[in-house]
């Protein structure tokens, strides 16, 4: 049985940050099981990555523009160089759809090995969504985005180790996109952070070329199910990336990654796929029941899914011809 929902992007207003086309498929059960992990995979810890999560939220909102995203920016540009990373920023201006005046965003891109010219990009979205307006109880309270914002940059502190050991010839960028959700209405875009990513490659090439690349969003959900995200499913580029993550997963026993779609979602992985045109995926959990609320807290977050996700794209890369 297939049904086929609206695309979502008309009912943002109601608080969607990422349009869904939904298809949905009869759920299955996830089970728990351990992960046997090897080599390099065991330098993620899921503790860590935890606490880098909970610093993140200690910060409270971070939107775009925000004084809380300066404080979160400064810290991660030091953690990473602290890390060995070569780390810039890719400043741009947004217009503020309230007031109308210009502000100032940017991008940060974390180089490991930049020496190396073939190379794969791990991107997510730092900036939190300004209001959690899908909150049942107070749609213009306090948003701190543990698992929308906070768990994908969470997992890239945490998989920076792993990634140093990568013998190559690959290198790694860590790209975290800003204004993925800086929206109030449902006229709003998204994605403005990537799109000026994806344009620059295009417009003002670098040295290197990436060959594939992977985004995170929302992967810290105690109840981790991570289907197939259905763009990187249907198009012959991705397909093959989307293919070798989730057989990555079942190789290692990991359940949670479930090797069927679901959702369709307009996230990061679009104007990198399309603008850019670097093949890239979405690793999502979608089914996440705090999305947008005030109740996206650390507390209702895993460190075991961190882990989860961080082994399995460890392995991956390790994996990587
Ligand atoms: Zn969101």
């Amino acid at each position: 049985m297939v049904r086929k929902t609206v695309y979502c992007s008309r009912i943002i207003a109601a608080g969607l940050c990422v349009a869904m086309l939904a298809v949905m498929l009869p759920p299955c059960a996830v089970a728990q099981e351990t992960i046997v992990g090897a080599g390099g995979v065991n330098t993620f810890s899921g503790r860590r990555a935890f606490l880098h999560l909970e610093a993140i939220c200690d910060i409270g909102p971070r939107p775009t523009g925000s004084a809380g995203m300066l404080r979160q920016k400064k810290m991660l540009i030091e953690y990473f160089r602290g890390q060995g990373a070569l780390v810039e920023e890719q400043p741009f201006q947004i217009r503020d759809r309230r007031s109308g005046k210009s502000l100032q965003a940017a991008n940060v891109i974390i180089q490991w090995h930049p020496d190396r010219l073939q190379r794969v990009l791990l991107g997510a979205h730092f900036d939190t969504r300004p209001f959690p307006d899908r909150d049942p109880v107070d749609p213009k309270g306090v948003f701190v985005g543990a698992n929308d914002g906070g768990s994908g940059v969470a997992l890239l502190m945490e998989l920076g180790k792993g990634v140093q050991l990568l013998p190559g010839p690959l290198g790694v960028d860590f790209i975290l996109f800003d204004a993925e959700e800086y929206v109030f209405t449902t006229r709003d875009p998204y994605c403005l952070g990537s799109r000026w990513f994806a344009r620059q490659y295009v417009d003002r090439p670098p040295a290197h070329q990436y060959r594939m690349g992977v985004v995170v969003d929302m992967v810290a959900d105690k109840n981790l199910e991570l289907w197939q995200e259905q763009n990187g499913l249907s198009w012959p580029d991705t397909r093959p990336i989307v293919d070798s993550i989730w057989k990555t997963a079942s190789q290692m026993n990991v359940r949670e990654f479930i090797p069927r779609p679901k959702w369709t979602i307009e996230d990061d992985h679009l104007p990198l796929r399309n603008v850019a045109k670097i093949p890239t995926c979405d690793i999502i959990d979608f089914d996440y029941p705090h999305w947008h609320t005030t109740q996206d807290i650390p507390e209702n977050c895993s460190g075991e899914s961190l882990e989860i996700v961080g082994k399995v794209l460890l392995k991956w890369l390790q994996s990587i011809e």
